[in-house]
């Protein structure tokens, strides 16, 4: 089901995609499956290409699992309204990759302005930052195409390069570039949220496994998720780590007034004010950003009506 998935994407062995010696891309659950004696190593994932399966019915539930939350995302239209790319500040070209082979030109593209900054901020001198409207898309890559790039990429890994490497001629059309959109932001969030559990479960008796597999997932996966700052940055003032504190709060205020002056002060034990005191609602921010609490008011709507006696 899985291949079928990225067969339906042009992902299928024939491709000549495959070329760039990208793995099968999607969640890693390996978080939550680490052995109690490694528990207090961070997460060994060198790669964020990487997916792990433990045999090939694992494989095929994730992927039936991944379709179900294609489909999901599908319904309930969550597409992004703008796309973000990086332009080279002299050339004013998009900034592209090419394989080694030279046989594709990839660009990057961003559901964030800020993913997108954080892919090039050590480049000097540093790409402008563009953006358009998803809808405009088609017609922006008639151009782009025109110039030679011939496939793309969503929100690729600043360290471990592209995940998903998609054909260009996905650009041309809404439909099929709306798929391959939502290929990646699912993929993205169910291993978020493997991450995320993985903090959770952690949290309480290893917070420095729990701030790995953070700091996990904003290096390679999200960061664009400003509670995953907040709680790196109490869980990194815990363990006495002040610059990784200091850090992450600059970056988690950058999200606007809601985060700003939320850390303050350098304590963090339970009196109110500290910054240990915040960590319910970081937590509780991280998990529902990631829909993993949702608060019932209601009950859902497919519960089964009360038994009748
Ligand atoms: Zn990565």
């Amino acid at each position: 089901m899985f291949e079928e998935l990225l067969a339906a994407l042009g992902k299928q062995e024939k491709s000549p995609l495959t070329s760039l010696d990208l793995q099968t891309p999607g969640p890693s659950p390996r978080p939550l499956d680490v052995p109690a004696a490694a528990r207090t190593a961070p997460p060994a994932i060198p790669n964020c290409r990487n997916m792990y399966f433990k045999d090939e019915a694992h494989k095929a539930s994730v992927a039936a699992e991944l379709q179900r939350q294609l489909q999901e995302w599908k319904e309930r239209g969550q597409m992004p309204i703008n796309l973000f790319y990086g332009v080279l500040p002299q050339q004013g070209l998009p900034v592209t990759k090419s394989t080694q082979d030279g046989k594709h030109t990839i660009i990057y593209l961003f559901d964030t302005p800020f993913a997108a900054q954080h892919v090039w901020r050590d480049w000097q001198p540093k790409p402008e930052i563009a953006g358009c409207r998803v809808g405009s898309v088609p017609m922006l890559a008639e151009k782009w195409i025109s110039g030679g790039i011939n496939a793309f990429s969503m929100s690729a890994c600043g360290l471990c390069g592209p995940r998903n490497v998609f054909s260009g001629q996905s650009l041309l059309s809404i439909d099929k570039f709306t798929q391959c959109m939502g290929v990646e932001i699912v993929q993205r969030v169910f291993r978020a949220r493997a991450q995320v559990l993985h903090a959770q479960k952690q949290a309480g008796p290893n917070p420095k496994g729990a701030r790995a597999s953070l700091e996990f997932l904003r290096d390679h996966l999200d960061v664009s998720n400003p509670y995953v700052h907040w709680m790196i940055a109490i869980l990194a003032g815990m363990g006495g780590d002040m610059k990784a504190n200091a850090e992450s709060i600059a970056t988690m205020e950058q999200f606007g007034p809601h985060f700003v002056g939320k850390l303050q002060g350098t304590s963090f034990d339970m009196s109110p004010g500290s910054q240990f005191a915040t960590f319910p609602e970081a937590m509780m921010g991280l998990l529902m950003s990631y829909g993993l609490l949702k608060l019932q008011q209601n009950p859902p709507a497919s519960s089964p009506p009360p038994a009748s006696s």
